[in-house]
């Protein structure tokens, strides 16, 4: 082997990084000023830029195909239960066969957790609960080999890999809008996101890479 090939496939090796189908969703110049009033609005930051993310939060579609999650986030719409724009999105798609789609830029915020998209960086799992994608080894694999690496670009602890339903209790919580400062979704519990992070070390351990353990969840108010 050339010794610069084999110079850049040990650097892409060492990386960590995934394979990673790129499947864009929209996110023209209309798309962007809707996000910059959301995070004005909800965050006091007049921005639709997402820079250095502190959390990366798992969720599931609640549906079975990769398409109409895409779909779904494509279409820029008010979301059904907050009436609110830009339209929902996440930045990654988990399809059931491992694939992992990159859906959004990782330097553009997504809105797919309330008080935490200024700062989170969002993986959906195309599944209807988060017992079944613990259950499936290829999606479970390529969402912790994603998750980790991520963390490795990013510096983001592993208490900083949440589910959506540990979202009121993260450090990096904030909403500036009353009537949603407590309001969550159900989706990856506090018992299966134990399980996933410990999966998440265990990979860390096999893998000689350092994962940080600072932080931890704080009291929600809610
Ligand atoms: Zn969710």
């Amino acid at each position: 082997m050339h010794a610069l090939v084999a110079l850049l496939l040990a650097a892409t090796l060492a990386s960590g990084r995934p394979a990673i189908v790129s499947k864009p969703i929209p996110f023209d110049a209309q798309r962007r000023a809707e996000t910059a009033r959301y995070a004005q609005r909800h965050y006091g930051l007049s921005t639709w830029r997402l820079s250095r993310p502190k959390v990366i939060v798992e969720h599931y579609t609640a549906s079975t195909t990769f398409s109409s999650a895409w779909s779904t986030f494509a279409s820029d719409v008010p979301d059904a239960e907050l009436h609110e724009l830009p339209g929902t999105c996440a930045h990654f798609v988990i399809d059931r066969d491992g694939t992992i789609y990159q859906l959004v830029a990782l330097n553009t915020i997504c809105r797919h957790t309330v008080g935490l998209n200024w700062t989170a960086i969002g993986i959906e799992h195309v599944g209807t609960s988060d017992a079944s994608i613990l259950r499936d080894p290829r999606q479970l694999a390529a969402s912790l080999r994603l998750t980790l690496w991520l963390t490795q670009r990013y510096g983001i602890s592993v208490a900083n890999v949440i589910g959506h339903s540990e979202s009121l209790t993260s450090r990096y919580h904030r909403e500036r809008y009353a009537p949603w400062r407590c309001q969550t979704h159900g989706d990856w519990t506090h018992a299966d996101m134990q399980a996933y992070r410990a999966r998440l070390a265990a990979l860390a351990r096999s893998k000689h890479v350092a994962l940080s353990r600072v932080g931890g969840p704080v009291a929600s108010g809610c």
